[in-house]
């Protein structure tokens, strides 16, 4: 029996070039109106008990070609657990070695977080005491954009994430955070909602999430190259969600994603902007060493290189928004890899880690939130 493999579901992404009974040659699908591919997302079907190879043949022309070495693709046959797959890359082509028990066994770029469990997080959070959600509009696609709100300090803190849709670990780090957020018996988050209120945007791209885009949103615009003048036409999700921080201001804001190249997490600020000023980068600095103290799984070796002066790209949110608003704002990247420093063969970066990290983080803005 030939394969059969569809990727006609939310956020799925692939085309089948030609299958056999234990073989499949696939190409990604670019961003509609786009350039970008790299996420990827299938169900196999007719392959228990086989010994399947799975081709990615177009991997050499997706948006990050380092992405691909040392890289495993994720699957899972519970849609629960994702794990690591053995996988090669070589000339361009990514092959996934699979031996599935049943027969549905579902593939991934990283452990997707789909639009239906986006709407269980909203509601879920809708219902927890002192929570009020909102939407702020509706995208291209006519989706929700919605905002969680909580907290009754003074510092403004917005926490955002998947402007890149296929950056998945960032919606999972969303739900850690929100979840430490809305536990009344944990002190930091009994500390930080006295201190803070807090505006959430868990997903800032609805539209590419579930059309399985890898970094734009329904008419091929990168959301975070949008920040300087966006436009309800291009960036509704941009527009919507600057003219809400407009009116609350903002003192710390982080902007969550996934790096595709890089195996570790690390943060990535506001050097470059033009009305720089020492004590914001110091707190910004202060975050960064502090949670590298707080959790083996980040650190500050590796990362992006430090804008020089002045010449930070105010169409990115970390530089418009310090630059804006005078705020202590970054940009988190976790892996598609794993943490080189503390690799897990069996699950790499995972959303448990991702949950994990989104924890940690609010523990070090506890730390910090009275010199904002
Ligand atoms: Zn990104």
């Amino acid at each position: 029996m030939t394969l059969s493999i569809t990727s006609a579901f939310d956020a799925g992404n692939i085309r089948v070039l030609s299958a056999t009974d234990t073989t499949a040659d696939l190409e990604i699908v670019t961003d509609h109106q786009s350039d970008f591919y790299q996420w990827f997302h299938f169900r196999v079907a007719g392959a228990a008990g086989e010994d399947v190879t799975l081709r990615i043949v177009n991997c050499g022309g997706s948006a990050y070609p380092d992405g691909w070495k040392n890289y495993k693709a994720r699957f899972s046959e519970d849609r629960e657990n994702w794990l690591q797959a053995d996988t090669e890359y070589a000339d361009g082509v990514l092959t996934i070695h699979l031996v599935p028990d049943s027969n549905s066994v579902w593939v991934a770029y990283f452990a997707p977080y789909s639009m239906e469990r986006h709407h269980d997080l909203i509601s879920w959070a809708a219902n927890q005491p002192g929570v009020e959600t909102r939407e702020l509009g509706q995208t291209l696609d006519g989706q929700p954009l919605d905002l969680i709100t909580l907290g009754d300090g003074a510092k403004q803190v917005w926490l955002y994430a998947r402007q890149h849709p296929g950056e998945t670990m960032a919606e999972w780090w969303m739900e850690g955070a929100i979840e430490r957020l809305c536990d009344m018996e944990d002190s930091v988050a009994r500390l930080l909602r006295q201190q803070a209120t807090f505006h959430i945007v868990p997903n800032m791209n609805p539209d590419g999430s579930r059309r399985g885009h890898l970094r734009t949103n329904a008419v091929g615009v990168n959301l975070n190259r949008e920040w300087a003048a966006p436009t309800m036409e291009r960036s509704p999700e941009v527009f919507l969600v600057r003219a809400e921080m407009d009116r609350t201001g903002v003192d710390f804001a982080m902007d969550v994603h996934g790096d595709e190249a890089i195996p570790a997490v690390f943060v990535a600020g506001f050097e470059g902007i033009p009305s720089l000023k020492q004590d914001r980068l110091d707190l910004y600095n202060r975050f960064a060493t502090t949670l590298a103290i707080r959790t083996p799984d980040f650190q500050t070796k590796l990362g992006y290189p430090v804008g020089q002066p002045g010449k930070a790209n105010l169409t990115m949110s970390t530089a418009q928004l310090a630059e804006r608003f005078g705020a202590v704002a970054m940009t988190l990247e976790m892996p598609f890899k794993d943490n080189d420093d503390l690799p897990d063969p069996d699950f790499g970066w995972s959303p448990a880690r991702s949950m994990q990290l989104g924890k940690d983080c609010l523990a070090v803005l506890a730390e910090i939130i009275a010199d904002l």
